[in-house]
């Protein structure tokens, strides 16, 4: 990784430079809390003109709200238009950055924090650590190059970001260097009790029931995946608008499904606003789901991955099926 030239963008930025921060549509817990634990960094360096945003409707999900830094925020339609810097986070490629991805072009120079084996490296210095389990790992180590010290804000940000990537610390991606920068973002004063009832276990009973329905049409194929099985559910608009809930509310309807015993690869097909299909995948091993994702359009990594599908759900589900074989990875190690 280019430290010092991202160091040096940094450095090299005018007493009143304009610092644009992005992350990836539909933000997740790692997008908002590098970006805005970045930016609470940014501002203890003395940046004052800054801005953060993601493409699409300016909605952030309700287990976020209470994330320092969001007075960071603004709609991606009120963003600087030729910023200084622009800094993006947790975006493997330009397409998950929407209708800002010109920003790349118009600013003066562009910095890319990221964590995805997929990633294009489409920064003009390029922070990319396929290893890292969260685009947050990538962002702490900056921020300590740059001479900021850790407060309970930016912790709090970076610890959403940390525990959201790594599911609480269960996944493959945490490492002993993982629970060392939880332990120094845990010695700031931040509250993981808090923190984690927020960002996990929280949602609305209309949340409850939806999940209830979408799970109970749920379809096991013991015979997908070369025999390692599949376990696959959808959900549409209208089943969000019966039960009165926002789309983000799905997100976490993937942590229900790969529960599943008898499937190494889960999917939730989720219908986006305009009618396309957002997919999550996620694997035990058996099968890289990022190779599925990027032979579909999208991307990822090896045990999370995702892509937007168009036609009929059927026709989605059937597009995976016929990517599973190509993309097993033999003997998983564990
Ligand atoms: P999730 O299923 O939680 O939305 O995403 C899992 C992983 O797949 C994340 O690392 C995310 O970056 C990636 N991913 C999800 N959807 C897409 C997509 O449409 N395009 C790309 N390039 N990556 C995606
Ligand atoms: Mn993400
Ligand atoms: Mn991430």
């Amino acid at each position: 990784a280019d430290w010092a030239a991202a160091v040096a963008a940094v450095r090299a930025l005018p007493p009143d430079g304009r610092v644009l921060l992005i992350c990836h549509v539909n933000p997740d817990g790692d997008a908002l809390g590098s970006m805005l634990g970045f930016g609470l960094g940014l501002r203890r360096l003395g940046v004052r003109q800054m801005q953060a945003t993601f493409p699409g409707p300016p909605e952030v999900p309700e287990s976020f709200r209470e994330l320092p830094g969001l007075d960071l925020l603004v709609p991606a339609t009120e963003a600087y238009a030729d910023p200084e810097l622009v800094i993006c986070f947790d975006a493997a490629s330009e397409s998950r950055l929407g209708e800002l991805a010109d920003r790349l072009a118009t600013a003066g120079g562009a910095l890319v924090l990221d964590h995805h084996a997929s990633n294009t490296r489409f920064g003009r210095v390029n922070l990319v650590d396929r290893h890292a389990a969260a685009t947050s790992v990538v962002a702490e180590e900056l921020l300590a190059r740059l001479g900021v010290d850790l407060d309970a804000a930016i912790a709090e940000c970076l610890y959403v970001a940390l525990s959201t990537d790594t599911g609480s610390f269960r996944f493959e991606a945490t490492t002993p260097a993982v629970h060392q920068l939880a332990a120094r973002l845990l010695a700031t004063g931040i509250r993981p009790g808090d923190i984690s009832r927020r960002i996990f276990d929280t949602r609305p009973f209309g949340a409850v029931r939806l999940f209830g329905e979408v799970l109970g049409r749920a379809r096991l194929e013991p015979a997908a995946a070369a025999g390692h099985g599949l376990v696959w559910t959808y959900a549409t608009q209208d089943d969000l608008a019966r039960h009165d809930q926002r789309p983000y509310v799905l997100e976490a309807l993937i942590d229900s499904v790969r529960c599943t015993a008898e499937a190494d690869v889960s999917c939730v097909v989720k219908q986006t606003a305009t009618g396309d299909w957002a997919v999550s995948m996620r694997s035990k091993g058996a099968v890289d789901v990022s190779r599925v994702a990027v032979a579909l359009g999208g991307g990822g990594h090896r045990f999370a991955a995702g892509f937007t599908g168009r036609g009929t759900v059927d026709e989605v589900v059937d597009r995976i099926r016929a990517e599973l074989g190509g993309a097993l990875t033999g003997p998983v190690r564990r």
